[in-house]
Protein backbone atom coordinates (compact mmCIF):
# COMPACT_ATOMS: atom_id res chain seq x y z
CA UNK A 1 0.00 0.00 0.00
CA UNK A 2 1.46 3.70 -0.86
CA UNK A 3 2.20 5.23 2.32
CA UNK A 4 0.92 8.44 2.81
CA UNK A 5 2.55 11.95 4.07
CA UNK A 6 0.36 13.70 6.30
CA UNK A 7 1.73 16.64 6.63
CA UNK A 8 1.29 16.78 2.83
CA UNK A 9 -2.08 15.72 2.66
CA UNK A 10 -4.02 18.41 1.57
CA UNK A 11 -2.21 19.15 -1.71
CA UNK A 12 -2.84 15.37 -2.90
CA UNK A 13 -6.00 14.80 -1.28
CA UNK A 14 -8.23 15.39 -3.45
CA UNK A 15 -6.64 15.31 -6.54
CA UNK A 16 -7.10 17.75 -9.11
CA UNK A 17 -10.00 15.33 -10.42
CA UNK A 18 -11.52 15.18 -7.23
CA UNK A 19 -10.84 11.80 -6.13
CA UNK A 20 -9.59 10.16 -3.08
CA UNK A 21 -7.80 7.64 -3.88
CA UNK A 22 -10.62 5.91 -5.89
CA UNK A 23 -13.45 7.77 -4.45
CA UNK A 24 -15.02 10.91 -5.14
CA UNK A 25 -14.84 12.45 -8.98
CA UNK A 26 -17.98 13.84 -10.39
CA UNK A 27 -20.46 11.69 -12.20
CA UNK A 28 -23.41 14.50 -13.51
CA UNK A 29 -25.08 14.75 -17.21
CA UNK A 30 -22.15 17.02 -19.16
CA UNK A 31 -24.92 20.59 -19.20
CA UNK A 32 -24.62 20.05 -14.89
CA UNK A 33 -21.20 19.40 -15.06
CA UNK A 34 -20.22 22.75 -16.03
CA UNK A 35 -21.96 24.00 -13.29
CA UNK A 36 -19.87 22.23 -10.71
CA UNK A 37 -16.92 23.51 -12.71
CA UNK A 38 -17.73 27.33 -12.22
CA UNK A 39 -18.23 26.39 -8.59
CA UNK A 40 -14.97 25.05 -8.31
CA UNK A 41 -13.00 27.46 -10.22
CA UNK A 42 -14.58 30.05 -7.89
CA UNK A 43 -13.60 27.76 -4.90
CA UNK A 44 -10.27 27.21 -5.96
CA UNK A 45 -9.69 31.15 -6.61
CA UNK A 46 -11.98 32.78 -4.22
CA UNK A 47 -11.69 31.26 -1.13
CA UNK A 48 -7.81 31.45 -1.29
CA UNK A 49 -7.72 35.24 -0.89
CA UNK A 50 -7.14 37.35 2.11
CA UNK A 51 -10.21 38.88 1.93
CA UNK A 52 -12.30 36.00 2.00
CA UNK A 53 -10.48 34.01 4.55
CA UNK A 54 -10.59 37.18 7.05
CA UNK A 55 -14.28 38.16 6.74
CA UNK A 56 -15.42 34.34 7.16
CA UNK A 57 -13.09 34.94 10.37
CA UNK A 58 -14.89 37.79 11.35
CA UNK A 59 -18.61 36.23 10.64
CA UNK A 60 -17.61 33.07 12.87
CA UNK A 61 -16.42 35.12 15.63
CA UNK A 62 -19.37 37.68 15.52
CA UNK A 63 -22.23 35.70 13.90
CA UNK A 64 -21.49 32.12 15.09
CA UNK A 65 -20.26 32.39 18.44
CA UNK A 66 -16.61 30.88 17.48
CA UNK A 67 -14.14 29.52 18.77
CA UNK A 68 -17.05 26.90 20.14
CA UNK A 69 -15.71 26.05 23.85
CA UNK A 70 -13.40 22.68 24.34
CA UNK A 71 -15.30 21.05 27.74
CA UNK A 72 -14.16 18.42 30.34
CA UNK A 73 -16.46 16.02 31.49
CA UNK A 74 -15.80 15.61 34.80
CA UNK A 75 -19.11 14.17 36.39
CA UNK A 76 -19.36 11.51 33.56
CA UNK A 77 -15.87 10.78 33.25
CA UNK A 78 -15.82 10.28 37.37
CA UNK A 79 -18.94 8.28 36.86
CA UNK A 80 -17.35 5.51 34.35
CA UNK A 81 -14.66 4.90 36.44
CA UNK A 82 -12.06 8.15 35.95
CA UNK A 83 -9.61 6.29 33.73
CA UNK A 84 -11.24 7.76 30.60
CA UNK A 85 -11.13 11.23 30.90
CA UNK A 86 -14.39 12.84 28.04
CA UNK A 87 -13.74 16.20 26.80
CA UNK A 88 -16.51 17.69 24.26
CA UNK A 89 -15.90 20.04 21.48
CA UNK A 90 -19.15 22.33 21.71
CA UNK A 91 -20.44 22.35 18.51
CA UNK A 92 -23.93 22.57 19.59
CA UNK A 93 -23.17 26.06 20.96
CA UNK A 94 -22.62 27.26 17.34
CA UNK A 95 -25.25 29.51 16.18
CA UNK A 96 -28.16 27.51 14.93
CA UNK A 97 -26.97 24.71 17.32
CA UNK A 98 -25.29 22.59 15.56
CA UNK A 99 -21.98 23.05 13.22
CA UNK A 100 -23.76 22.50 9.61
CA UNK A 101 -23.33 26.50 9.31
CA UNK A 102 -19.57 26.23 8.94
CA UNK A 103 -19.91 25.01 5.95
CA UNK A 104 -23.23 27.19 4.47
CA UNK A 105 -21.45 29.96 5.94
CA UNK A 106 -18.75 29.68 3.94
CA UNK A 107 -20.90 28.76 0.83
CA UNK A 108 -23.37 31.32 1.49
CA UNK A 109 -20.09 33.98 1.09
CA UNK A 110 -18.48 32.16 -2.06
CA UNK A 111 -21.94 32.86 -3.51
CA UNK A 112 -21.99 36.51 -2.48
CA UNK A 113 -18.15 37.47 -3.69
CA UNK A 114 -19.63 35.33 -7.39
CA UNK A 115 -22.04 37.50 -7.90
CA UNK A 116 -24.71 35.05 -7.35
CA UNK A 117 -28.59 36.09 -6.32
CA UNK A 118 -29.96 32.43 -4.33
CA UNK A 119 -28.73 29.75 -2.61
CA UNK A 120 -30.51 26.56 -3.63
CA UNK A 121 -30.33 23.02 -1.41
CA UNK A 122 -32.14 20.21 -0.93
CA UNK A 123 -32.83 18.79 2.84
CA UNK A 124 -33.98 15.56 4.72
CA UNK A 125 -34.82 16.36 8.31
CA UNK A 126 -34.73 20.05 7.96
CA UNK A 127 -31.51 21.19 9.65
CA UNK A 128 -29.53 21.62 6.66
CA UNK A 129 -32.07 23.68 5.41
CA UNK A 130 -32.39 25.93 8.24
CA UNK A 131 -28.54 26.53 8.15
CA UNK A 132 -28.67 27.40 4.59
CA UNK A 133 -31.34 29.66 4.87
CA UNK A 134 -29.41 30.91 7.70
CA UNK A 135 -26.90 31.61 5.57
CA UNK A 136 -28.90 33.18 2.95
CA UNK A 137 -31.04 35.89 5.37
CA UNK A 138 -27.54 36.90 6.53
CA UNK A 139 -26.11 37.56 3.36
CA UNK A 140 -29.07 38.68 1.93
CA UNK A 141 -29.73 36.14 -0.95
CA UNK A 142 -32.84 34.17 -2.00
CA UNK A 143 -33.07 31.06 -0.87
CA UNK A 144 -34.86 27.95 -2.08
CA UNK A 145 -35.08 24.57 -0.86
CA UNK A 146 -36.46 21.23 -1.82
CA UNK A 147 -37.50 19.44 0.34
CA UNK A 148 -39.74 16.29 0.17
CA UNK A 149 -43.63 16.73 0.89
CA UNK A 150 -43.15 13.70 3.51
CA UNK A 151 -40.71 15.08 5.21
CA UNK A 152 -42.24 18.37 5.05
CA UNK A 153 -45.38 16.70 7.45
CA UNK A 154 -42.85 15.20 9.54
CA UNK A 155 -40.68 18.06 10.14
CA UNK A 156 -43.15 20.65 10.67
CA UNK A 157 -41.13 23.11 12.98
CA UNK A 158 -38.28 23.08 10.73
CA UNK A 159 -40.20 24.10 7.63
CA UNK A 160 -41.57 27.22 9.95
CA UNK A 161 -37.92 28.21 11.01
CA UNK A 162 -37.40 28.50 7.18
CA UNK A 163 -39.83 30.18 6.13
CA UNK A 164 -39.32 32.31 9.02
CA UNK A 165 -35.73 32.92 7.62
CA UNK A 166 -37.36 33.79 4.56
CA UNK A 167 -36.79 30.92 2.48
CA UNK A 168 -38.98 29.69 -0.20
CA UNK A 169 -39.78 25.84 0.67
CA UNK A 170 -40.40 23.70 -2.74
CA UNK A 171 -42.27 20.37 -2.03
CA UNK A 172 -40.88 17.99 -3.96
CA UNK A 173 -44.67 15.27 -5.05
CA UNK A 174 -42.04 12.45 -6.90
CA UNK A 175 -40.80 9.22 -6.22
CA UNK A 176 -40.59 8.09 -2.53
CA UNK A 177 -41.06 12.06 -1.63
CA UNK A 178 -38.10 12.01 0.73
CA UNK A 179 -34.26 13.45 0.70
CA UNK A 180 -33.16 11.38 -2.46
CA UNK A 181 -35.70 13.28 -4.62
CA UNK A 182 -35.40 16.62 -3.08
CA UNK A 183 -31.59 15.97 -4.12
CA UNK A 184 -32.83 15.17 -7.63
CA UNK A 185 -35.31 18.04 -7.64
CA UNK A 186 -32.25 20.58 -6.14
CA UNK A 187 -29.68 19.30 -8.73
CA UNK A 188 -32.70 19.81 -11.20
CA UNK A 189 -33.06 23.51 -10.08
CA UNK A 190 -29.29 24.03 -9.84
CA UNK A 191 -28.70 22.90 -13.51
CA UNK A 192 -31.50 25.66 -14.79
CA UNK A 193 -30.08 28.28 -12.40
CA UNK A 194 -26.92 27.95 -12.13
CA UNK A 195 -25.90 31.64 -13.96
CA UNK A 196 -27.20 33.28 -11.01
CA UNK A 197 -27.36 30.76 -7.75
CA UNK A 198 -24.79 28.90 -6.08
CA UNK A 199 -25.57 25.20 -4.96
CA UNK A 200 -25.38 24.16 -1.23
CA UNK A 201 -24.78 20.46 -0.10
CA UNK A 202 -26.00 19.37 3.23
CA UNK A 203 -21.99 17.39 4.17
CA UNK A 204 -19.33 16.36 3.08
CA UNK A 205 -20.49 14.70 0.42
CA UNK A 206 -21.95 15.14 -3.51
CA UNK A 207 -20.29 15.67 -6.85
CA UNK A 208 -16.80 17.55 -6.20
CA UNK A 209 -15.77 20.16 -5.07
CA UNK A 210 -18.46 19.79 -2.57
CA UNK A 211 -16.38 17.37 -0.46
CA UNK A 212 -13.22 19.18 -0.19
CA UNK A 213 -14.56 22.41 0.16
CA UNK A 214 -17.03 21.46 2.81
CA UNK A 215 -13.85 19.30 4.70
CA UNK A 216 -12.25 22.86 4.33
CA UNK A 217 -15.02 24.90 5.69
CA UNK A 218 -15.67 22.28 8.60
CA UNK A 219 -12.23 21.81 9.87
CA UNK A 220 -12.10 24.78 11.45
CA UNK A 221 -13.76 22.31 14.46
CA UNK A 222 -10.45 20.03 14.46
CA UNK A 223 -8.20 23.57 14.12
CA UNK A 224 -10.19 25.37 17.27
CA UNK A 225 -10.09 21.97 19.24
CA UNK A 226 -6.41 21.20 18.42
CA UNK A 227 -5.03 24.28 19.70
CA UNK A 228 -7.50 23.93 22.89
CA UNK A 229 -6.37 20.73 23.44
CA UNK A 230 -2.72 21.39 24.01
CA UNK A 231 -3.50 24.58 25.62
CA UNK A 232 -5.18 22.86 28.53
CA UNK A 233 -3.47 20.00 29.26
CA UNK A 234 0.01 20.18 27.40
CA UNK A 235 -0.71 17.56 24.96
CA UNK A 236 -2.80 15.58 22.32
CA UNK A 237 -5.41 13.47 22.85
CA UNK A 238 -4.97 9.98 22.85
CA UNK A 239 -8.50 9.24 20.84
CA UNK A 240 -11.30 11.70 19.03
CA UNK A 241 -14.19 10.66 17.77
CA UNK A 242 -17.10 12.26 16.32
CA UNK A 243 -20.54 10.26 14.28
CA UNK A 244 -20.62 9.71 10.44
CA UNK A 245 -24.00 10.99 8.65
CA UNK A 246 -22.51 12.19 5.22
CA UNK A 247 -19.22 12.74 7.15
CA UNK A 248 -18.94 16.46 7.39
CA UNK A 249 -18.86 17.00 11.05
CA UNK A 250 -16.47 13.98 11.61
CA UNK A 251 -13.66 15.38 8.81
CA UNK A 252 -14.25 18.88 10.12
CA UNK A 253 -12.83 17.07 13.69
CA UNK A 254 -10.48 14.51 12.10
CA UNK A 255 -8.59 16.43 9.53
CA UNK A 256 -6.35 18.76 11.60
CA UNK A 257 -4.91 15.47 13.27
CA UNK A 258 -4.23 13.34 10.55
CA UNK A 259 -0.28 13.29 10.85
CA UNK A 260 -0.68 13.01 14.50
CA UNK A 261 -0.44 10.07 16.85
CA UNK A 262 -3.50 9.93 17.45
CA UNK A 263 -6.60 7.49 17.13
CA UNK A 264 -9.36 8.52 15.03
CA UNK A 265 -12.84 6.38 15.15
CA UNK A 266 -16.02 7.73 13.09
CA UNK A 267 -19.10 6.24 14.48
CA UNK A 268 -21.70 5.00 12.32
CA UNK A 269 -25.61 4.34 13.68
CA UNK A 270 -26.17 1.07 13.97
CA UNK A 271 -29.63 1.51 13.69
CA UNK A 272 -31.99 -1.04 15.66
CA UNK A 273 -29.52 -4.31 14.36
CA UNK A 274 -27.23 -5.55 11.41
CA UNK A 275 -29.85 -6.18 8.95
CA UNK A 276 -30.84 -4.43 5.95
CA UNK A 277 -33.20 -1.89 6.13
CA UNK A 278 -32.10 -1.69 10.04
CA UNK A 279 -29.27 0.91 9.71
CA UNK A 280 -27.13 3.31 7.96
CA UNK A 281 -23.55 1.84 8.63
CA UNK A 282 -22.32 2.25 5.55
CA UNK A 283 -19.03 2.06 5.49
CA UNK A 284 -19.68 -1.45 7.90
CA UNK A 285 -21.96 -2.99 5.56
CA UNK A 286 -21.87 -1.07 2.27
CA UNK A 287 -19.46 -1.49 -1.09
CA UNK A 288 -18.19 0.83 -3.78
CA UNK A 289 -20.99 2.16 -5.75
CA UNK A 290 -22.10 5.59 -6.97
CA UNK A 291 -24.89 7.77 -5.49
CA UNK A 292 -25.91 11.57 -5.95
CA UNK A 293 -22.89 12.05 -8.29
CA UNK A 294 -19.66 10.66 -6.84
CA UNK A 295 -18.43 7.56 -6.03
CA UNK A 296 -17.67 5.95 -2.58
CA UNK A 297 -19.25 3.38 -0.58
CA UNK A 298 -23.07 2.75 -0.57
CA UNK A 299 -25.78 0.72 1.11
CA UNK A 300 -27.05 -1.57 -1.81
CA UNK A 301 -29.65 -4.21 -2.65
CA UNK A 302 -29.83 -7.18 -4.42
CA UNK A 303 -30.01 -4.81 -7.45
CA UNK A 304 -27.48 -2.39 -7.05
CA UNK A 305 -30.36 0.14 -5.76
CA UNK A 306 -29.19 2.18 -2.44
CA UNK A 307 -31.09 0.55 0.21
CA UNK A 308 -33.86 2.03 2.79
CA UNK A 309 -31.78 2.93 6.09
CA UNK A 310 -32.83 4.00 9.05
CA UNK A 311 -31.48 5.51 12.60
CA UNK A 312 -32.99 6.86 15.46
CA UNK A 313 -30.69 10.61 14.27
CA UNK A 314 -32.59 11.48 10.91
CA UNK A 315 -28.94 13.50 10.31
CA UNK A 316 -27.58 9.83 9.66
CA UNK A 317 -29.55 8.06 7.91
CA UNK A 318 -28.44 8.30 4.82
CA UNK A 319 -27.35 5.02 2.46
CA UNK A 320 -23.74 6.67 1.13
CA UNK A 321 -20.76 8.48 3.35
CA UNK A 322 -18.34 11.09 2.03
CA UNK A 323 -15.73 9.66 -0.13
CA UNK A 324 -12.70 11.01 2.18
CA UNK A 325 -14.40 8.67 5.04
CA UNK A 326 -14.02 5.72 2.12
CA UNK A 327 -10.42 6.06 1.58
CA UNK A 328 -9.68 7.05 4.91
CA UNK A 329 -11.02 3.20 5.98
CA UNK A 330 -9.61 2.06 3.28
CA UNK A 331 -5.80 3.42 3.61
CA UNK A 332 -6.13 2.73 7.45
CA UNK A 333 -5.98 6.07 9.20
CA UNK A 334 -9.58 6.73 10.67
CA UNK A 335 -11.32 3.18 12.32
CA UNK A 336 -14.89 3.42 11.75
CA UNK A 337 -17.10 1.40 14.68
CA UNK A 338 -20.97 1.29 15.51
CA UNK A 339 -23.36 2.29 18.21
CA UNK A 340 -26.79 1.13 17.80
CA UNK A 341 -29.61 3.15 18.58
CA UNK A 342 -30.23 1.75 21.95
CA UNK A 343 -26.55 3.34 23.39
CA UNK A 344 -27.32 6.29 21.47
CA UNK A 345 -30.12 6.93 23.99
CA UNK A 346 -28.59 5.49 26.97
CA UNK A 347 -25.64 8.13 25.93
CA UNK A 348 -28.40 11.42 25.51
CA UNK A 349 -29.43 10.98 28.79
CA UNK A 350 -26.37 10.75 30.22
CA UNK A 351 -24.58 13.82 29.55
CA UNK A 352 -27.90 15.57 30.25
CA UNK A 353 -28.39 14.54 33.72
CA UNK A 354 -24.54 14.35 34.52
CA UNK A 355 -23.37 17.76 32.89
CA UNK A 356 -26.46 19.71 31.59
CA UNK A 357 -26.05 19.43 28.00
CA UNK A 358 -29.20 17.93 25.92
CA UNK A 359 -26.94 16.68 22.86
CA UNK A 360 -28.62 15.69 19.56
CA UNK A 361 -29.17 11.74 19.13
CA UNK A 362 -26.44 11.85 16.07
CA UNK A 363 -23.95 13.30 18.44
CA UNK A 364 -25.03 10.97 20.86
CA UNK A 365 -23.68 8.18 19.07
CA UNK A 366 -20.00 9.84 19.23
CA UNK A 367 -20.59 9.93 22.78
CA UNK A 368 -21.82 6.14 23.23
CA UNK A 369 -18.73 5.08 22.02
CA UNK A 370 -16.68 6.98 24.38
CA UNK A 371 -18.94 6.02 26.95
CA UNK A 372 -18.24 2.10 25.94
CA UNK A 373 -14.95 3.18 26.44
CA UNK A 374 -14.66 4.20 29.52
CA UNK A 375 -16.55 1.10 31.05
CA UNK A 376 -13.87 -0.66 29.41
CA UNK A 377 -10.56 1.21 29.82
CA UNK A 378 -8.07 -0.28 32.14
CA UNK A 379 -5.38 3.02 32.01
CA UNK A 380 -5.27 6.47 32.30
CA UNK A 381 -6.53 8.19 29.55
CA UNK A 382 -7.97 11.12 26.96
CA UNK A 383 -10.57 10.93 24.30
CA UNK A 384 -12.29 14.27 22.60
CA UNK A 385 -15.59 13.97 21.44
CA UNK A 386 -17.20 16.09 18.64
CA UNK A 387 -20.57 17.22 20.69
CA UNK A 388 -21.79 18.02 16.15
CA UNK A 389 -25.00 19.57 17.62
CA UNK A 390 -27.69 20.02 20.52
CA UNK A 391 -30.94 18.55 21.24
CA UNK A 392 -33.41 20.60 21.29
CA UNK A 393 -34.68 19.32 17.94
CA UNK A 394 -35.07 16.16 19.50
CA UNK A 395 -36.88 16.69 22.75
CA UNK A 396 -40.26 15.98 21.51
CA UNK A 397 -39.91 12.86 19.41
CA UNK A 398 -37.77 11.53 22.68
CA UNK A 399 -41.04 12.68 25.23
CA UNK A 400 -43.14 11.15 23.00
CA UNK A 401 -41.79 7.89 22.44
CA UNK A 402 -39.08 7.18 25.46
CA UNK A 403 -41.16 9.50 28.28
CA UNK A 404 -38.79 10.72 30.65
CA UNK A 405 -37.67 8.61 32.87
CA UNK A 406 -34.87 6.43 31.19
CA UNK A 407 -33.00 4.67 33.03
CA UNK A 408 -29.02 4.60 32.96
CA UNK A 409 -27.36 1.36 33.46
CA UNK A 410 -23.77 1.84 35.51
C1 LIG B 1 -26.65 16.71 10.13
C2 LIG B 1 -26.08 16.37 11.42
C3 LIG B 1 -25.12 15.34 11.56
C4 LIG B 1 -24.71 14.44 10.44
O1 LIG B 1 -24.07 15.03 9.38
P1 LIG B 1 -22.50 14.89 9.09
O2 LIG B 1 -22.37 15.48 7.76
O3 LIG B 1 -22.16 13.43 9.12
O4 LIG B 1 -21.79 15.62 10.15
C5 LIG B 1 -24.55 15.13 12.81
N1 LIG B 1 -24.90 15.87 13.87
C6 LIG B 1 -25.83 16.85 13.79
C7 LIG B 1 -26.18 17.62 15.02
C8 LIG B 1 -26.45 17.13 12.57
O5 LIG B 1 -27.37 18.11 12.49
Amino acid sequence: MKTIDYNNYARHYPDSEGYFGKYGGKYLPGDLQEAFLEAEAAYQTISKTEKFISELAKIQKEFQGRPTPLYHCARLSDLLGNRLQIYLKREDLNHTGAHKLNHCMGEGLLAKYMGKKRLIAETGAGQHGVAVATAAAYFGLDCEIHMGEIDIVKQAPNVAKMKILGAKVIPVTFGGKTLKEAVDSAFESYLKNHHDSLYCIGSAVGPHPFPMMVRDFQAVIGREAREQFIERLGRLPDTITACVGGGSNSIGLFFSFLADPVKIVGIEPLGSGPKKGEHAATLTYGRPGILHGFKSIVLQDDSDLAAPVHSIASGLDYPSVGPEHAFLKEVGRVEYDTVNDQAALEAFFFLSRTEGIIPALESAHALAYAIRRARNSNHHETILVNLSGRGDKDVDYIIEKYGTEYKIKR
